[in-house]
């Protein structure tokens, strides 16, 4: 008879805290990785068929790169991320408003860089060493028992672990699980994206761009070999034009035949893969229940507005990974209070950057998108992000 979920999942799971971790995202395999490295054997799980889905880009700040010291990945990850030390801002008429130097940042903290999240993904998989993943499962159920959580999964088997973390991103089926529909909310803006990839060399060296318009945002960032590209705009708008008649809409706005407006639009056009993502949050009251707790975006879901989720969920990985690692099996619940008391207030921070970024980015009225444009000319990097700087200076 072949084997259950249960069987083949907790029969690997073993080490001082029984770990079930749910989701081989960023967070999910960060933490898996970190566990590893203190001598667990967490099991993970991923609902997806692989990984191959993983296409988007990410820029990575040092609050999430430098947890890639601690696990020995850091040159690998310089080796297939590129640089960012320019963030090039400009208007619906495609002109350059503010070019913000980000020398500074990088000097005080460490590199942002650039890096498809397949390949960060990938890295992060060098250091499961013997932990596999077990793709094609998920949970439907959960329960605490005290000392132990039930878990059943997609095939009806179960099995018992000592901790579960949902880390199973914005849409997590195991914050719907722990939490009551009053104890989370998204944040809609209202707007949505689509995201595809563009051939390399439209943009200069190191820079990322975005042009934003009123009821339009373009972004440009590079990654290795490539550059993910973004079409921004209400999501009414998107959804009643689709993908090619939005993006034909914004070329005649934007009045560009050239350049780099032109590659998103061709791109967004062209791309048989390319994807719809609603931009919307989620923050959620609490971070467990019991022994089940919630990491990464299933904890706090992010705007790619600051370019921070990816980074936080490695951030809170570390932190939880830290707690776990000072605690015994009988004091789980007290190391996950630690963890969300450590990691809560700067996570919901760089969610508040997020949205402030957000805010002044998606204006759908001209008038205002011209202030917005003469506000941005003297607006500093120390501004734009003081959130993320406060935590990255740990002063949050
Ligand atoms: C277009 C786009 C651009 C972005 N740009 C940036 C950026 O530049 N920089 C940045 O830092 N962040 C960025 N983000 C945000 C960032 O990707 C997320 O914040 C980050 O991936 C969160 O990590 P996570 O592990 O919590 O979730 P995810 O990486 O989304 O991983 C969740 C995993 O759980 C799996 N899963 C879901 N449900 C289940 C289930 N029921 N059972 C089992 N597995 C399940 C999923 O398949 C997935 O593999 C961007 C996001 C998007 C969509």
């Amino acid at each position: 008879m072949a084997e259950t979920i249960a069987e083949k999942v907790a029969g690997g799971c073993a080490g001082r805290i029984r770990t079930l971790i749910v989701g081989a995202g960023i967070a999910g395999v960060t933490l898996a990785a970190l566990l590893r490295q203190r001598g667990e054997f967490p099991a993970l799980i991923e609902r997806a068929s692989d990984l191959d889905h993983a296409g988007y880009n990410l820029a990575l700040y040092p609050l999430g790169s430098r947890v890639l010291h601690g696990l020995g990945l850091f040159d690998d990850f310089m080796q297939v991320s590129v640089p960012g030390s320019h963030y090039r801002l400009g208007n619906g008429q495609g002109e350059i408003v503010h070019d913000f130097d980000m020398s500074s940042l990088l000097e005080s903290y460490g590199p942002i860089r650039g890096i498809r999240r397949g390949e960060l993904l990938e890295i992060l998989r060098g250091a499961l060493r013997d932990v596999p993943i077990h793709f094609n499962c998920s949970v439907t159920a959960l329960e605490n028992r005290g000392r132990t959580v039930m878990a059943t999964f997609s095939d009806g088997s179960s099995a018992e672990f000592g901790l579960v973390v949902g880390a199973d991103g914005m849409h997590s089926e195991t914050r719907r699980m722990i939490l009551r529909d009053h104890e989370f909310a998204y944040w809609d803006t209202g707007w949505a994206c689509w995201v595809a990839w563009a051939p390399e060399d439209v943009l200069p060296k190191a820079t990322m761009m975005e042009f934003w318009g009123a009821g339009r945002g373009i972004g440009i960032y590079p990654v290795r070999g490539a550059q993910g590209v973004v079409l921004a705009g209400p999501r009414r708008m998107m959804q009643k034009e689709g993908r090619v008649g939005f993006a034909e809409h914004v070329r005649a706005q934007f009045g560009m035949m050239k350049g780099p407006v032109s590659a998103v639009i061709e791109a967004v056009t062209k791309a048989q893969d390319a994807f719809f993502w609603d931009l919307h949050d989620c923050r959620t009251s609490e971070w467990s229940r019991g022994r089940i707790v919630l990491l990464g975006d299933s904890a706090a879901g992010f705007l790619p507005t600051a370019g921070i989720g990816a980074s936080m969920a490695m951030l809170s990985a570390a932190a939880l990974a830290d707690e776990l690692s000072r605690a015994d099996a009988a004091h789980v619940e007290y190391a996950l209070r630690l963890y969300e008391r450590r990691d809560r207030a700067k996570v919901e921070a760089a969610q508040d950057n997020s949205r402030r970024l957000a805010k002044l980015m998606m204006i759908e009225s001209t008038p205002l998108a011209w202030g917005r444009d003469q506000l941005m000319k003297f607006y500093t990097l120390d501004r734009a992000l003081k959130e993320i700087v406060g935590i990255m200076e740990g002063s949050l």
